[in-house]
């Protein structure tokens, strides 16, 4: 069988040798956790220079052979993307906002000087895959389906300069909650000695190298004993940017909200965008700006501040309870999740869940 797409990339679908017993998944899948259950299948799809996007495949998941000059492994160039399919009340499947990350996607590879993927091939793998491994679907509350398209450069060259050959990848992953249940509110460490990202480095990029840069700083939350980092502007230590992989609101006594703007050192999250647009429906303002750490802790301590909640497409949204850094530690509110969060956090799962309305046209249902 081919599914056409544009005549150089009809995909190929190979046959699974032994996909999962159906028990054995069904097992799995009542505690899946997150990032350690794959599906049976996966995407692939190759780049070469002046051939462009070829053999396309819809085939088991399996290992992957590398040669150990490939570029990704000494250069890293390698980009990914993070998105959600959810099993509606219907029995339907659908995704949240796909075409914002196909988008981005490119944009990711551009800033990385790796080839573009056409949306539409993004879009129709992603659509593959999950139509091929629906059955992998957790459909109990806040369960989802975690899809993880990635690209990354596999030419067999140690010279420095962007490649000639790329892989492009889709697999699967069935996912419980992101932090441990029962997970109220979340406590942040303020990382003082390290930075995620410089004006002009690749902190828009959605790079594996930008997580690899937050691994030393998270492990310091983690040892403080601390869920996640924040992360301040790498100019002046001063600005609130973002957590190693979520951005963040901060909301206000007088129904004003604010996050952090884009400026090029903060990923670009589609959870953000989504939720400002949500947040304005509720007749909140907000505005994209910046916050200092010493506002911050003013705000919280007089009690300007009500709310804080970090969001991304892995944990929705969730709230700041507490913050640490050298300067001490404050609380914010109560310390557990605030009214605003628990509404948006509701708001947001049910349009993705298929259980408000889908006003805004973000939902693609997939049968
Ligand atoms: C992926 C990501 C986010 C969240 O983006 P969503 O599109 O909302 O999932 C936020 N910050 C970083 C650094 C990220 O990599």
């Amino acid at each position: 069988m081919a599914t056409s797409v544009a005549a150089k990339t009809d995909f190929i679908t190979l046959a699974h040798p032994a996909p999962v017993a159906d028990e054995t998944r069904v097992q799995w899948l009542e505690n899946p956790g997150f990032g350690t259950l794959f599906t049976d299948h996966m995407i692939m799809i190759d780049w070469t220079e002046g051939e462009g996007w070829h053999n396309a495949t819809l085939g088991p998941r399996r290992p992957i052979e590398l040669d150990p000059a490939a570029a990704v492994l000494h250069y890293a160039q390698e980009i990914f993307e993070g998105m959600k399919a959810y099993r509606h009340p219907d029995g339907s499947t659908a995704l949240f906002r796909p075409e914002a990350n196909a988008k981005r996607f490119n944009v990711s590879a551009r800033r990385m000087a790796m080839p573009e993927l056409p949306e539409e091939l993004f879009l129709e793998a992603v659509r593959l895959l999950v139509d091929k491994d629906s059955a992998w679907i957790p459909d109990m509350e806040g369960a989802s389906l975690y899809l993880r398209p990635f690209m990354f450069a596999s030419e067999v060259f140690l010279g420095v300069r962007p490649a000639k050959r790329y892989k492009f990848i889709v697999i699967a992953s069935p996912a419980g909650n992101y932090f441990k249940s029962g997970t109220p509110a979340v406590s942040i460490w303020v990382s003082s000695d390290y930075t995620r990202a410089a004006p002009g480095g690749t902190g828009a990029a959605k790079c594996g190298g930008n997580y690899a840069a937050s691994l030393v700083p998270q492990a310091e939350a983690i040892e403080r004993g601390h869920d996640q980092v924040v992360f301040l502007d790498a100019a002046e230590r001063k600005w609130i940017e973002e957590l190693g992989g979520m951005n963040l609101f901060f909301v206000f006594d007088d129904r004003r909200v604010l996050t952090p703007a884009l400026t090029g050192t903060i990923l670009p999250g589609i959870t953000r965008d989504s939720l400002i647009t949500l947040l304005r429906e509720e007749g909140l303002t907000v505005e994209e700006g910046r916050y200092s750490l010493e506002q911050w802790r003013e705000d919280a301590t007089t009690g300007k501040l009500v709310e804080c909640f970090a969001c991304g497409t892995a944990a929705v949204v969730t709230a700041v309870g507490k913050v640490a850094g050298h300067d001490g530690d404050f609380t914010i509110g109560t310390g557990g999740p605030g009214q605003l969060t628990q509404k948006m956090k509701n708001r947001l799962t049910g349009i993705q869940r298929g259980q408000l309305p889908d006003t805004h046209g973000w939902v693609t249902k997939l049968d």
